[in-house]
């Protein structure tokens, strides 16, 4: 398929690079990528496009990791460059949304049978695909007029996929005179698009999404390391902290890094929205009907924000990331009334949407069809995560620790280079945060040997122990990280002022039940305070606010709402504040202390039951 310019003139095809050359990685908040605007078959008739050196970014190449398995295009390097895979040309990550369309051969798709339709035999009941469950589908109604929406989700039962198919194919039926187009020329999607906009509001019969549903079609293919489920991308690095970090054969953070699949019929809707802290996000059609997207300028972010707060003026009240919720839809007409630029591309079965950091986007199904997508970052992204609000509303929102990631990034980044100067080869970042996980683990193991008690896990259930206790400093998240200043960060200092106070308190394991709106309690939460690579956890006090679905809304006094944070209230993170404490003796006297703490904490606990 042709990956052909469309409307604006800020739409563009490209590919983009997950494998960078990290020399340039070096103090900018924006990544030059290349781009193609061509079949990749054309690749040799093209010329190389130089960098571009009208501004001084750095200049990424492109590169996909190996060779697609049983390409003919042998080479001795394990590497293809941009060349090899399409025409290198220049891209900025401020162009919002770019589309990409891999060469025959990325991927065999031995398992979806190489059908794009999504109507073969593989795709029908009594196959592996057929009678796969289609969970929690999502009814989309939609309320307002003239352009401007709100939708609202209804829950339905898990369908195959193959009835799911049937139901989007009489749906589209009712609504648009067929089941399948033959024609998906561009003109024919404008079309669509024109009838989708018409038809849209309250009047019209709800269409039903497949959504969020976690899975891949994939089946573990390296697909040229583009395998949506299985991406190197250096949000890996979390792994460092991860639970088991160093055991899980592939590191998921559900929602984050691992893929969710996306059954669509026609006129089913993605809201407007920019992803989770602003990461990139990859999103491949794996078969059926084209995707139509649009992407907000990324000049117009500011006014496209403020035209959709006057819009949808209560929500944005009661939520100052309401767009999060992804339930609110200004049609192209309104945002051309307000002098805002979009640009459309559409996706077709085979084709790759990535979109960058913090750039909105929106759009709608053609028809029946799969898609697969999931979130990734690169260094580049660093800066918008910081940025990056978090919507409260609920518990469940994807929250990064950007201190924490930018000191992980940071100690990779300076291992990869001793190694380059040592002449040893790089190791990815997923294997460099196992590698990291597992020093903590041994480092963990040391310490426990020494004092068996400082953790919070050795808290137990109706046990209490005393511990030191921090108190987010004022008007300073926990959260914030060096990249946001671009300097060094004073958190020591802070941390280390509110330490002089001295404060011992003792934390309760407790029923979840305790744990109501106006419950006392204390967060043992990572903070990063060093140099090195060592991430501490540290208790600090705070109050609950609400209390949802097993998980309480904790505040710190003196911060803004904005960093609240959910926990678990039967997690290891969370503990009743059984008021102040005396400290435990000195280090010098440790095996003492230890015990003294011991005894105190079932006495403490003694007198608050009395
Ligand atoms: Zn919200």
């Amino acid at each position: 398929k042709n990956t052909t310019e469309i409307p604006s003139s800020k739409a563009s095809t490209a590919k983009i690079c997950r494998s960078f050359n990290h020399d340039c990685v070096s103090g900018t908040s924006e990544l030059s990528h290349q781009r193609t605007t061509g079949t990749p078959g054309e690749q040799e008739k093209d010329k190389e496009v130089a960098p571009d050196t009208s501004t001084s970014k750095p200049h990424y190449m492109l590169r996909a990791r190996r060779q697609p398995s049983g390409s003919t295009n042998d080479t001795t390097s394990t590497e293809i460059t941009s060349k090899a895979y399409g025409l290198p040309c220049r891209g900025k990550l401020s162009d919002g949304v770019a589309k990409v369309t891999p060469p025959e051969g990325w991927w065999d798709r031995s398992g979806i049978a190489k059908d794009l339709t999504a109507r073969g035999p593989a795709w029908q009941p009594g196959t592996g695909l057929g009678d796969m469950m289609v969970t929690g589908p999502i009814k989309q109604c939609v309320s307002g007029i003239g352009g401007i929406y709100e939708m609202t989700m209804l829950e339905l039962p898990p369908v195959p996929m193959s009835e799911f198919r049937t139901k989007a194919d009489s749906y589209r039926k009712r609504q648009i005179g067929s089941e399948v187009d033959k024609e998906d020329d561009d003109e024919s999607m404008h079309n669509l698009a024109r009838k989708f906009w018409r038809r849209l509001g309250p009047t019209m019969e709800a269409p039903i999404y497949g959504a969020d549903m976690e899975g891949s079609l994939f089946q573990g293919a390296d697909a040229c390391g583009w395998n949506v489920d299985r991406l190197e991308s250096c949000l890996n690095l979390l792994r460092a902290d991860a639970e088991d970090g160093d055991l899980d054969e592939h590191f998921k953070l559900p929602g984050v890094n691992s893929a969710y699949l996306y059954f669509g019929m026609w006129a089913s809707v993605f809201a407007g929205h920019t992803e989770d802290m602003n990461l990139l996000s990859i999103n491949y059609l794996h078969a059926g009907a084209p995707k139509y997207w649009y992407a907000i300028s990324p000049e117009d972010k500011q006014r496209f924000e403020s035209l959709a707060v006057s819009h949808f003026a209560s929500a944005a009240s009661s939520c100052s990331e309401f767009l999060r919720h992804k339930r609110y839809m200004l049609s192209p007409s309104i945002l051309k009334k307000a002098g805002i630029g979009y640009s459309c591309q559409i996706q077709r079965a085979g084709d790759v949407m990535i979109t960058f950091p913090g750039s909105y986007h929106f759009g709608f199904n053609t028809g029946f069809n799969v898609a697969e997508s999931t979130n990734f970052a690169v260094p580049e992204w660093v800066p918008s995560g910081v940025a990056a609000g978090v919507c409260m509303c609920h518990p469940h929102s994807v929250r990064i620790d950007m201190s924490r990631f930018t000191t992980l990034l940071k100690n990779y980044d300076r291992e990869m280079s001793a190694a380059d100067k040592k002449g040893v080869p790089r190791i990815s970042y997923s294997n460099w945060a196992k590698l990291e996980a597992k020093r903590r683990v041994d480092n963990a193991q040391e310490s426990d040997s020494e004092d068996d008690m400082d953790n919070a896990n050795t808290i137990t259930f109706r046990k209490g122990r005393v511990v030191e206790v921090l108190r987010y400093a004022p008007g300073k998240s926990l959260y914030q990280g060096e990249y946001a200043s671009k300097k060094k960060q004073p958190s020591k200092s802070s941390r280390k002022a509110v330490a002089e106070e001295d404060d011992w308190r003792m934390a309760l394991r407790v029923k979840a039940s305790v744990f109501t709106p106006g419950t006392p309690v204390l967060c043992f939460l990572p903070c990063d305070d060093g140099p090195g690579s060592e991430m501490k956890e540290k208790y600090f006090t705070g109050t609950v606010s609400q209390v949802v679905e097993g998980h309480a809304r904790c505040h710190f006094a003196s911060t803004p709402r904005k960093d609240d944070i959910w926990l678990a209230v039967d997690g290891h993170q969370l503990f009743l504040d059984g008021g102040s404490a005396e400290p435990p003796a000195g280090p010098s006297v440790k095996i003492a202390s230890k015990r003294q703490t011991g005894a105190k904490a079932v006495s403490a606990k003694k007198k608050l039951r009395t």
